[in-house]
């Protein structure tokens, strides 16, 4: 997620009404009629944990959650059984209240036992927001794969520094007006904010490598398009996988553009990696995510979440019948109103639709010359 929008929006953004800090999160039931998103799973821990709470929901297996100050109340967090100790799967947002969280767990259910590693999925706020606290208090060392670290470095050094103007003809392109740019530059950098300091070091994890822990073998399995290289682990032996924001049970998460990568396709990433997930994990898999409830139906979440931009981009196609800018078509891609405070990820997650179906030959844009982008359809794809 580009640091500069979304930690940058950070307030805001936790006062709107989708479902996730770090993106445009529409429950499926917002997205087109009759997608039917929720049928096909199961969910075999209907109760989630209070706070200082824990569900073992397979063996060494501990689910924790901690509290989000947005409408997506919380962020689920993982402790499995490493030895005499536990290794953390993602931390939650650098507040108080998810401080106080990992207070009561680590005290309670954890037992007071140290933490030997922490893992972060991706690099979004609510799940490397307190690494490198918990790193620091154990001495523990971070692992993550190259590309989420070295984003989310890049992200917190931001933080304090001016807008760039890159970002300001972005969104200018969009169909931003001043005040909405204005606000972009005033809100730059946030993502620090919410998240601490990372350790200056980190230990690389790779597509298809094996992590022993504790007496689990968790392998490793790369997700694209809502990060750049997302962490899944998943232990085969009992089909037990830690999912992160790649498989969501009832909401999807953000797939968008960002300033810094204009011309970037994270809906092409994101549906080539849904599809190859498809190929990996057995519908019998127990997905472990970061939102929302474990669940099994693997593949028909999969199947929905594929079939949810299918029916977004058949949607903007029919809008593109006459010249939009990015700001002119969520309507075909949100069901609920677009305030300021969603701008940046609606604008990005339009972008990312636009993007697409450009690479795909079937859209193109021209800038004007006030610096505004106009979509139309090519004429090829034309009905
Ligand atoms: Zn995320």
């Amino acid at each position: 997620m580009d640091p500069g929008d979304v930690a940058g929006h950070g307030s805001k953004v936790f006062k709107g009404d989708f479902h996730l800090a770090d993106g445009v999160v529409l429950p499926d039931e917002h997205k087109g009629k009759g997608e039917g998103g929720h049928r096909g799973l199961t969910y075999p821990f209907p109760t989630p944990p209070g706070v200082g709470e824990a569900v073992t929901v397979a063996p060494g297996v501990l689910w924790l959650r901690l509290p989000l100050p947005m409408s997506l109340s919380h962020i689920n967090v993982y402790a499995l059984e490493d030895g005499d100790g536990w290794t953390l799967v993602d931390t939650g947002l650098n507040t108080p209240a998810a401080i106080a969280g990992w207070e009561a767990a680590l005290s309670g259910p954890l037992g007071g036992r140290p933490v030997k590693r922490v893992i972060c999925t991706h690099m979004h706020p609510d799940h490397i927001g307190l690494a490198g606290w918990l790193c620091e208090r154990f001495d523990a060392p971070l692992l993550m794969s190259r590309l989420e670290y070295v984003m989310a470095r890049m992200l917190v050094a931001d933080t304090g520094l001016p807008a760039p103007e890159d970002g300001a003809v972005f969104y200018r392109a969009a169909g931003w007006n001043a005040d909405q740019i204005d606000r972009y530059r005033k809100n730059f950098g946030g993502f620090g904010k919410v998240v601490r300091p990372l350790p200056t070091a980190f230990i690389r994890l790779v597509e298809g490598e094996v992590l022993s822990i504790g007496d689990g073998d968790w392998r490793v399995v790369i997700g694209e398009g809502h990060s750049p290289e997302h962490v899944c682990l998943w232990r085969e032996s009992d089909d037990v996988l830690l999912g992160g924001d790649q498989i969501l049970p009832r909401i999807s998460s953000i797939v968008a553009v960002w300033p810094t990568e204009p011309a970037a396709d994270p809906l092409g990433d994101w549906l080539t990696s849904l599809k190859r997930l498809k190929t990996v994990f057995p519908e019998t898999t127990l997905v472990l995510p970061s939102h929302g409830e474990p669940f099994i139906g693997v593949q028909a979440r999969l199947d929905a979440l594929i079939r949810g931009h299918e029916t977004g981009l058949k949607r903007l196609e029919r809008t593109l019948s006459k010249p939009c800018r990015a700001v002119d078509v969520f309507s075909a891609l949100f069901a609920r109103a677009i305030d300021d405070g969603l701008l940046g990820m609606a604008t990005g997650e339009s972008l990312a639709h636009l993007n697409y179906l450009a690479r795909q030959g079937r859209a193109r844009v021209a800038r004007d010359a006030d610096g505004v982008d106009w979509w139309t359809l090519t004429p090829s794809s034309e009905t």
